[in-house]
């Protein structure tokens, strides 16, 4: 047996299995007769470094990005947040134009792979996963009677999933630990996964919360790393990998302020404490007032 996490392809079929040196037959092109018909019915999963390409692209901060081009669904029965591209009420990608896709060099990865999909398995008994891929073989998609063979090797360099694939491979890591956690860890608290989502997604939410007083009080990080996640999307991204782990499997790689916990349980016992007597107070005055006007 083996957990699974597949991405980002939907499909009732049992796929069959390929890896780098298949080959398979297939060429999408500008003149063939279904040229963006799979843009005019998009179902795209997003990843974390399909936001940060196309929200430099576009010019905009991730929460704009989220905003005007995202849809949130569950990605599990564990309502982990996952993110599709938007599109219009006939279900074609905003990005699609007569020409073609207009953000084609920062296209996601999905839209690169296709017609390939890609599956990352982790056998019960080993330590790290494999990636195999399938072919997806749609009725719209005239590219599988062009007469290219290639393997899904070179498809893969052709289409520069590359990058992508790096920037991902350690989030995809975090999903499958998570599935395989298994009912032990059970339903994650509501904190948790918003923490997810903005470490994932929302990278200009999460460096105003990395460089915020709080974090700083909490964790210990050179000078250098905070000027570099301030300046640096990608090595941002990578660090809320990092801080993903720490929190939800206590991996604890993320040095933290000695004594830090203990601190907050101090401050928390004395809010504690106002809270209770105002409380008191309260209750007292109440009781005062209900024999004022006896005496
Ligand atoms: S991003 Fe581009 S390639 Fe992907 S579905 Fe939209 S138009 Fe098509
Ligand atoms: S060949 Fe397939 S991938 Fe290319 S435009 Fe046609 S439907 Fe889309």
């Amino acid at each position: 047996m083996s957990e699974k996490f597949d991405i980002p392809f939907k499909s009732d079929m049992v796929p069959k299995i390929l890896d780098d040196d298949t080959k398979i037959q297939f060429r999408c092109h500008k003149g063939i007769s279904c040229f963006n018909a799979c843009c005019k019915n998009a179902d795209i999963t997003l990843t974390p470094y399909d936001v940060l390409r196309l929200k430099k692209r576009l010019g905009m901060t991730s929460g704009e990005f989220l905003k005007q081009h995202t849809v949130p669904f569950e990605m599990d029965g564990d309502k982990v947040p996952g993110i599709k591209m938007r599109t219009d009420d006939a279900g074609a990608c905003l990005f699609v134009t007569e020409e073609g896709c207009s953000v084609y060099e920062d296209r996601p990865a999905a839209c690169r792979y296709y017609p390939v999909g890609h599956l990352a398995m982790k056998p019960k008994d080993e330590k790290t996963e494999r990636t195999s891929y399938f072919l997806v073989e749609e009725e719209h998609c005239k590219g599988h009677q062009e007469a290219r063979e290639i393997s899904i090797g070179d498809y893969r360099e052709e289409q520069e999933v590359e990058p992508y694939d790096d920037m991902n491979h350690e989030w995809y890591q975090i999903m499958l630990k998570k599935k395989s956690a298994g009912p032990t860890v059970g339903k994650p608290p509501e904190m948790s996964l918003q923490l997810f989502f903005m470490c994932s997604y929302d990278l200009d939410r999460f460096r105003r919360f990395v460089l915020s007083d709080s974090f700083k009080n909490t964790y210990l990080l050179e000078d250098e790393t905070y000027a570099e996640l301030e300046r640096d999307d990608e090595a941002l991204l990578k660090f809320g990998y990092r801080l993903l782990k720490h929190v939800l499997f206590g991996e604890l790689n993320i040095p933290e302020r000695k004594g830090i916990w203990e601190k907050r349980f101090e401050e928390r016992k004395e809010v504690f404490e106002l809270r209770r007597q105002a409380e008191i107070a309260r209750k007292q005055q109440a009781e005062d007032d209900k024999y004022k006007n006896d005496v």
